[in-house]
């Protein structure tokens, strides 16, 4: 395991909201448009707390998603403000809690705030532990160069290009027929 599982899962739900983004998702539309959509994305990953269901919230949301996919971006000095200004706009106060059927991990907000906040605020505390141990290098964009999904290179050898294995096989497919092409 490379980050601790909380970690590993918030930074993976990064991952799954930042590529709603239509240069990234799957049909290549924008999949945050509805509250079904958030709906069914925070079933997917067993988000908790409060859930308000009303327009309000999918903007914000909506918000927290496009503040997340430039903080996966930027270089770790830059990263380390972002993050610090995050945790401070959302007063947030670390704790351990356990809860529904997980083991004893962080919540640096109340499960009756916001969801946009608590989503910013879990990912924040997941980029604190990439950042002090120097791994953003492993916050990936994908390699292909019609898809710019986020990823986590979770790989031993931190070797991975692409966010999927469709991504890599079509990509692989380009490069093959580029060479016959060629010849
Ligand atoms: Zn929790
Ligand atoms: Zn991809």
């Amino acid at each position: 395991m490379f980050f601790t599982h909380d970690t590993e899962s918030a930074l993976q739900f990064v991952g799954a909201l930042t590529d709603t983004v239509p240069s990234a998702s799957d049909s290549g539309d924008d999949e945050l448009r509805t509250i079904a959509q958030l709906d069914a994305l925070l079933v997917t990953w067993k988000y908790s707390g409060r859930h308000d269901r009303d327009a309000r919230e999918l903007g914000e949301v909506r918000a927290a998603r496009e503040r997340l996919r430039a903080l996966w971006l930027l270089d770790r000095d830059a990263a380390a403000a972002a993050v610090n200004d995050l945790l401070a706009d959302a007063h947030a106060l670390p704790r351990l809690v356990r809860h529904d059927d997980l083991d004893w991990h962080i919540h640096a907000t109340a499960l009756d705030e916001p969801l946009a906040t608590r989503i910013l605020v879990e990912a924040a505390m997941a980029f604190v532990d990439v950042i002090r141990s120097d791994q953003m290098e492993r916050l990936r964009v994908c390699d292909a160069d019609d898809c710019e999904s986020l990823y986590v290179d979770l790989s031993k050898n931190g070797s991975r290009r692409f966010c999927t294995t469709r991504c890599g096989n079509r990509m692989a497919v380009r490069a093959y027929r580029a060479r016959a092409d060629a010849v």
